[in-house]
C-alpha cells in the first residue's frame, strides 16, 4: 500500500479544487505543513482564517521552497509565469502535480521548467462545481468522481502511485491516459456542454427587455440548469478555451451537423427520427445514473 503522506505541501492557487484538497489534506492528516500560494492577500487570509493551511505566502518561489509535494491549482493562463517563478527552487526529489482542466497545455507550460530530478505527473480531478475561492471547498468535492493523470512516458512509478494515493484517499477512481486523448475527451463531456450552455444564456441576454423578464421567471422549463454550467468561472473558462482549442473545434463542428440534422427533422415533421434520437439520449442519461455520476 503506497502512503500519500508528505512533509510539506504547496498548493499553488487555493480556490475551490486548491482548498478542497487542501481540506482533506488536513482531514486525514497527510502533510505535516500545509503552504498555500495566491496573489491577493485576501484570498491568503481566508484561507489562513479557515484553518485549512498552515501558512499563505504570495510568492510562488517561497511556498515551493522545501516541499516534497507541489500542487497547481490556479486558472491556466497563470501556469507558465508560475513554471517561471518554481522552476529552480524546486526541492531535488519533489513531486509537482496539478489540477487543470486540459492537459497538454500543461505539459507545454510547466514541463520545461521542471528539474531533470523532479517528478512531474500532470492530473485532472474531474469534479467540480460552478462556485470559485477557499471558502467554496469541501473535502467531499472529489468522492466517488473520477481523476485523470496524463503522465509522461519516463515517470517514475513510485511518484506515480504516490499522486494516485493521494486522491484515491480523496475518495476518487484515478485512471492514466494521455494528454491528447484527455483533451479529446474533455472536449466532449466537459468543454462542449460549457460552450452550448454559455451560448443558449448568450442568446437570453440579448433578447428584448419584455422577453428576458419572462425567461428567468419561467426557467424551470430547461434554461435554469444551463444557467449552473454558464455561471462557472468566466476566467477558468476562458483558459480552458484558449487552451484546448483544436479539441474543442473539432467537437463543436460535429456538433453543429448533428444540430443541423435534428433542425432538419424538426422542419420536415420527421417524428420518427427525434423520437428515435431522444430514445437514444435518455439511455445515455441512465447509464450515467447507473454509474453513479449523476
Ligand atoms: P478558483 O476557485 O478561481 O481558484 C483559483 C485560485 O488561484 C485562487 O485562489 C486565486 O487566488 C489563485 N490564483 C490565480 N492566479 C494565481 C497566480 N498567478 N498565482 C498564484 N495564485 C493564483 O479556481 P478553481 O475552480 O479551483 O480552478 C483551479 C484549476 O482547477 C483550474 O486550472 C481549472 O481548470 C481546474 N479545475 C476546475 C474545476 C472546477 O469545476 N472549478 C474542476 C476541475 C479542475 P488569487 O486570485 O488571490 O490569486
Amino acid at each position: 500500500m503506497t502512503t500519500p503522506a508528505f512533509e510539506r505541501v504547496a498548493i499553488i492557487g487555493i480556490g475551490l479544487i486548491g482548498s478542497s484538497l487542501a481540506r482533506v489534506l488536513r482531514r486525514d492528516r497527510l502533510a505535516g505543513e500545509i503552504v498555500a500560494c495566491a496573489r491577493r492577500p485576501e484570498t491568503r487570509a481566508k484561507a489562513l482564517e479557515l484553518g485549512i493551511v498552515d501558512r499563505a505566502v504570495e510568492d510562488p518561489a517561497e511556498a515551493v521552497a522545501g516541499a516534497d509535494l507541489v500542487v497547481v491549482a490556479t486558472p491556466l493562463s497563470a501556469y507558465a509565469g508560475i513554471a517561471a517563478r518554481i522552476g529552480s527552487k524546486l526541492r531535488p526529489g519533489a513531486i509537482v502535480t496539478d489540477v487543470g482542466s486540459v492537459k497538454q497545455a500543461v505539459i507545454r507550460d510547466l514541463g520545461p521548467a521542471m528539474p531533470a530530478d523532479v517528478h512531474f505527473i500532470p492530473g485532472h480531478p474531474v469534479a467540480g462545481t460552478e462556485h470559485s475561492g477557499p471558502e467554496s471547498g469541501f473535502a467531499e468535492l472529489f468522492r466517488d468522481r473520477w481523476c485523470i493523470l496524463t503522465p509522461l512516458p519516463d515517470t517514475d512509478a513510485a511518484a506515480l502511485a504516490r499522486v494516485t494515493a493521494l486522491w484515491e484517499q480523496a475518495g476518487m477512481k484515478v485512471v492514466s491516459m494521455d494528454a491528447e486523448h484527455h483533451d479529446k475527451v474533455l472536449a466532449m463531456t466537459s468543454h462542449l456542454p460549457h460552450v452550448i450552455a454559455y451560448t443558449i444564456v448568450g442568446t437570453a441576454t440579448d433578447l428584448e427587455e419584455s422577453l428576458k423578464s419572462e425567461v428567468i421567471k419561467f426557467s424551470a422549463g430547461g434554461f435554469r440548469d444551463f444557467t449552473r454550467i454558464a455561471g462557472s468561472d468566466p476566467v477558468m473558462w476562458r483558459d480552458i478555451f484558449l487552451n484546448n482549442r483544436e479539441a474543442v473545434l473539432e467537437m463543436l463542428q460535429r456538433f453543429s451537423e448533428d444540430l443541423t440534422a435534428l433542425q432538419r427533422a424538426i422542419r420536415w415533421g420527421e417524428g420518427d427520427k427525434l423520437e428515435e434520437l431522444f430514445t437514444r439520449t435518455r439511455a445515455i442519461r441512465r447509464s450515467i445514473i447507473e454509474a453513479k455520476q449523476a
